[in-house]
């Protein structure tokens, strides 16, 4: 039987996003130090562990593309991740990342591919290596490149951000919205986990007529 996912980005829903003074960006972390769980993750992820769901890490990372960080510093970064989810209870089911960018200053790493989200290859992958039903998973970001790459593998999203957001004038110029905003992970496992009962309570509702 096909299984069902919570898919999450990583950057800005699993770890806090660096300001970068010099350059005047918030990227990812090119650092081990700089890499921070946000709180709550840890429990949120325990929680959508617990309500049957595979989590799964699904993040465009073109850092080592673009000669922001190496590959065994990346590698670090995500071993300090497992190890500070683990400490929390929490355990990712897998983790796939796209590693391109269209203007890749590493050769092998140049590419207009399918997987760097918004494109839906990365679920696409995970979905069919891993049996998950997209129809009855999720995906949640804090960008419009994760709603649009949830949506075009055919699961609902969550948007983690502000209501009155900046992202909302452009959530009307693409005409995509999520199908929620909350604040953080741990709001949307409650959103997810309330979901879940209002689809039972239909069931046993069936079951009466
Ligand atoms: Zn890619």
């Amino acid at each position: 039987m096909s299984m069902k996912a919570i898919f999450l980005d990583r950057d800005g829903v699993i770890n806090e996003l660096v300001y970068y003074p010099e350059q005047g960006i918030i990227d990812s972390p090119f650092t081990v130090e700089q890499f921070r769980l946000l709180l709550g993750v840890g429990e949120a992820i325990k929680k959508l562990r617990e309500m049957g769901y595979k989590v799964i890490l699904a993040s465009n990372q073109p850092g080592i593309a673009k000669g922001s960080l190496c590959e065994e510093t990346f590698e670090k970064i995500r071993q300090k991740m497992k190890e500070k989810l683990a400490k929390e209870g929490a355990f990712l089911d897998g983790e796939y990342y796209c590693f391109h960018h269209p203007e890749a200053k590493i050769g092998k790493l140049k590419a207009n591919c399918e997987c760097r989200k918004p494109e839906p290859g990365l679920l696409l992958q995970a979905a069919k290596e891993m049996d998950i039903d997209l129809s009855q998973s999720w995906m949640i970001g804090d960008g419009l490149t994760d709603v649009n790459a949830g949506k075009g593998a055919g699961a609902r999203t969550i948007l983690l951000g502000r209501m009155k957001c900046e992202l909302c004038h452009l959530m009307d110029k693409e005409g995509t919205s999520p199908d929620f905003v909350v604040p953080n992970l741990l709001e949307a496992a409650k959103i997810i986990s309330s979901q879940q009962s209002a689809v039972l309570e239909d069931k046993d509702e069936d079951r009466k007529i």
